[in-house]
């Protein structure tokens, strides 16, 4: 890969490893990955390893069983993909040697969208499949032949079971995100499909926590399993003159949040952080063409066009740079008031390297993170390593925006008239003399000035993500007790606190199962999840009666949880579902 090196660095790219390690970066080459892989990683702007990546692909390419604890977003995907992908030559016939277990149908699609675009070069043919999507479809392209499926427990049992999906030929499994599917209620289908798969294959399971369940898993069907953590350091983080806010913001909304959240900051300047080349070429010309003088930074260019980069931040050409890690290495520029995060770093350290560019010799400065709903982990990482708390904000609102452009238009004329030059301007008024009162004249500067103060109007919210952020915190909606009434705590209730019924959005399901059959509150999570493609944080709450369970599920899904779950069984019996209107 194209590493810039130290002694490349241009002035003002100190001479100090931001990094907190020793060693040079280590590339993808370095880990004994495959020429091919290395090219689709160059395309896809991957500029080197993340922590998790750099411990477990060596060790995987090795062959052995690997227990990994890491959290949604911090390349673990990548970290099993490409030792995977390794093994598969161009011209091998589709017969499928992997098999990926995911908890629920948005991760499957994302992993196998993730292996495919890693394994192009290849001709690596993925099968995502998961329950929800019509099971003919699945059917005929798993008949066409996959090298690698992606699949969510209950609907992987199902193509077992129908001969579609034949694992004779498998040679690795992994259980991605495994203490979610156990908390999914995925338990007996995960080991019973371990069980059906051949000793002699190698066994992968990432999790974000590590539960004794996990570890029991682990133990059954793992041999002598390599273990990784990422490390947590406890250095002295130096944060403490940092004001750190997060925003909680689905992905395609970002590049429309990050404009929004800048042009209420107002930053002198700013440098905003993204994973890839890709990325930062992308995100700078959106910046771009809302009005930003934004640069480029990354890896892929050379000494002189960083240099000339570096000296137009400086002199304030321009206000912003869009960075990865790579290219941003030691930077040191005085004028910085803004550290952006487009998405949480992978690794805490890396987060507290980022945000060191500002705040450094006892200034203040501002560290703003756009993050998903799900990065929620990441982020309690990040806190407890700097031991302190990042505040999450609301997106700005067309209004918070409007209302801070006519204050910044205001300012901007406050200062214009306490100029000693006003009267050079004299000739342009004279030549308007007679046509409107100078009220209107002034008004009609106005407009001109607060339109060229590039005030971008953006006439569409964007949605708020930190109410299902606030609703996976409490963790109690999964397994709470539903009580009529939606959710108002009656005689005896238990539900006083109840997240998910006082939500307006939750419906309900009437699920003609209950505790006489032996149904769990994880058969319930299960079976919704991966027939109508819910994620377990989306289910609930639960009341499991003797004859019949309610689960509330969100309002628009209560078609389709009815639909897709009244044709399957529940602990052996055929189930039925409708909506529960009282
Ligand atoms: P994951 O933790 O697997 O969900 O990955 C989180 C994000 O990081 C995904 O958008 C990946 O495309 C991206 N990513 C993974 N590895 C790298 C890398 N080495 N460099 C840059 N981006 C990466």
């Amino acid at each position: 890969m194209n590493e810039p090196s130290t002694q490349e660095e241009p002035t003002g790219f100190a001479q100090e490893d931001p990094a907190g390690t020793t060693q040079e970066p280590t590339g993808f080459a370095a880990l004994g990955l495959r020429p091919e892989l290395l090219k689709s990683l160059i395309a896809l702007g991957y500029e080197e390893p993340t922590p998790i990546q750099r411990e477990t692909i060596p060790l995987l390419l090795d062959g052995g069983d690997l227990l990994g604890q890491a959290a949604t977003g911090t390349g673990k995907t990548a970290a099993f993909a490409l030792p995977i992908l390794n093994t598969i030559n161009a011209d091998d016939a589709p017969i499928t040697t992997a098999l990926v277990l995911v908890p629920t149908r948005e991760l499957a699609v994302q992993v196998s969208e993730a292996m495919h675009k890693y394994g192009t070069q290849q001709n690596v043919k993925v099968v995502p499949v998961y329950g929800g999507q019509p099971i003919q479809r699945q059917l005929h392209a798993l008949k066409r032949g996959a090298h690698v499926v992606v699949a969510t427990p209950g609907r992987a049992l199902d193509h077992i079971r129908r001969g579609s999906l034949d694992l004779d030929g498998i040679r690795h499994v992994v259980l991605d995100e495994a203490d979610e599917m156990l908390d999914m209620g995925f338990t007996d289908d995960i080991e019973e499909i371990l069980g059906s798969t051949p000793d002699s294959r190698q066994t992968v399971l990432f999790s974000a926590t590590m539960p004794p369940r996990i570890n029991a898993i682990a133990k059954r069907y793992q041999n002598d399993p390599s273990k990784v953590q990422i490390a947590r350091s406890d250095a002295d983080p130096g944060t403490a003159l940092i004001t750190q806010a997060v925003y909680f913001v689905q992905r395609h909304h970002k590049p429309a949040a990050l404009g929004r959240i800048l042009d209420i900051e107002a930053p002198n300047s700013a440098i905003v952080f993204c994973r890839t080349r890709t990325e930062v070429d992308e995100l700078t010309e959106t910046m771009n063409g809302r009005g930003y003088r934004a640069e480029a930074l990354h890896g892929g260019m050379d000494q002189k066009q960083r240099d000339r980069v570096m000296s137009r931040l400086r002199d304030g050409t321009a206000e912003l740079l869009v960075a990865t890690d790579v290219a941003a290495r030691g930077l040191d520029v005085d004028t910085l008031t803004h550290v952006l995060n487009y998405d949480v770093p992978s690794a805490p350290e890396s987060y507290v390297h980022r945000i060191g560019r500002v705040g450094r010799a006892g200034r203040e400065g501002i560290a703003i993170t756009l993050a998903e709903p799900r990065q929620k982990r990441l982020l309690k990482n990040i806190e407890r390593l700097t031991k302190q708390t990042i505040t999450v904000k609301k997106v700005p609102t067309v209004s918070d925006l409007r209302t801070r452009q006519v204050a910044l238009t205001v300012e901007a004329v406050r200062e214009a008239l306490a100029a000693d030059d006003l009267e050079d301007y004299n000739p342009i008024l004279n030549g308007l003399a007679g046509e409107d009162n100078d009220r209107n004249i002034a008004l009609a500067a106005i407009k001109l000035m607060h339109e060229a103060r590039g005030t971008f109007l953006d006439e569409v919210e964007i949605p708020d993500a930190t109410i299902r952020k606030e609703r996976d915190h409490t963790g109690k909606g999964k397994h709470a007790k539903y009580e009529k009434g939606g959710g108002k705590s009656g005689k005896g209730g238990k539900f006083e606190k109840a997240p998910r019924a006082s939500n307006p959005d939750t419906g309900f399901v009437f699920v003609s199962l209950g505790r006489n059959a032996g149904v769990r509150p994880g058969d319930l999570v299960g079976a919704i999840a991966n027939e109508a493609g819910l994620t377990g944080k989306e289910i609930g709450p639960i009341r499991i009666s003797d004859n019949f369970s309610v689960v509330g599920v969100p309002e628009d899904a209560v078609e389709r949880v009815s639909k897709s779950v009244s044709s399957t069984m529940l602990r052996g019996k055929k189930v039925k579902v409708r909506r529960y209107n009282d």
